[in-house]
């Protein structure tokens, strides 16, 4: 790791799949401490590949990645990442404290400790009110939010969403966005996944895009939107009676 500013680091990272798919070739890209970073590209661009070697769950075949500054097969390192998967399928007979009282013993947490981080938990991600209400009666939003709370559960460093507000309604879009600026403010790093531009644009401060496992450019989202396009376009006015005669006009 180069810097003492970055929290996850690929260098030329590879992943080829049984089968010869190759969903990441050569990926080299950075994220700082502090930030909202985006991974942006369509379906099948290699992001939850990314997000799983971050975590290791899947092995890279060549390159290098950190995270905390260790890699991503020393347990330590996993004891700073928070994560929420796409399309997670969280056992839908608990309720909502259940699940985080489960995750929590899965990191291990003392019984004191797990009690008054849900209580802490469901109240940052508005879920107290549901506390007691089974995962199977949860909306898409409501499930996005508990989801959120099991990822912070073991307070890290580093949370990774994958399409965080994917199938939630708008009103759902702009509390989980207002929650993880606030979560932002309060120190963590985000890096979320997303196939769509318009979601990164209102909340990312730096955005890696990719597209059939390569990564086509890594930029602030202010560099991203900032570059002015300019179009030029040419019509033919000949044969027209608009009193502009045989001349081309130019409209910037
Ligand atoms: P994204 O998250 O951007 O949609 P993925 O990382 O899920 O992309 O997938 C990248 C490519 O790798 C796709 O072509 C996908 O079909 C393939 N892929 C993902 N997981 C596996 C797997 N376990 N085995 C084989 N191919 C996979």
């Amino acid at each position: 790791m180069k810097s003492r500013n970055v929290i996850a680091e690929t260098i030329e990272l590879t992943k080829v799949y049984t089968g010869g798919i190759v969903a990441l070739k050569n990926v080299s890209m950075s994220v700082r401490k502090g930030e909202i970073f985006a991974l942006l590209g369509p379906n099948g661009a290699g992001k939850t590949t990314l997000f799983k070697i971050l975590l290791s769950i899947v092995k890279a075949t060549s390159g290098e990645t950190e995270i905390c500054g260790l890699p991503p097969s020393t347990p330590e390192s996993r004891n700073s990442i928070g994560y929420l998967p796409e399309n997670h399928n969280f056992p839908y007979h608990l309720t909502g404290a259940g699940l985080l009282r489960f995750t929590g013993r899965l990191y291990g947490m003392r019984k004191e400790e797990i009690e008054s981080r849900i209580e802490e938990l469901l109240e940052t991600v508005g879920m107290t009110r549901w506390a007691s209400t089974r995962l199977k009666k949860y909306s898409k939003g409501m499930a996005q939010r508990i989801g959120l709370a099991q990822a912070l559960m073991p307070d890290p460093d580093l949370l990774l969403l994958d399409e965080p507000t994917d199938g939630v309604d708008p009103v759902g879009r702009v509390e989980i966005r207002d929650l993880l600026r606030r979560l932002q403010s309060e120190g963590k790093t985000i890096m979320l996944n997303s196939h769509l531009l318009s979601e990164v644009e209102s909340i990312a401060d730096s955005v890696a895009i990719l597209s059939g496992g390569r990564l086509i450019r890594m930029c602030s989202i202010d560099e991203l939107t900032r570059r002015q396009c300019r179009f030029e376009i040419e019509a033919d006015m000949n044969g027209c009676d608009f009193g502009f005669a045989n001349e081309s006009v130019m409209i910037i």
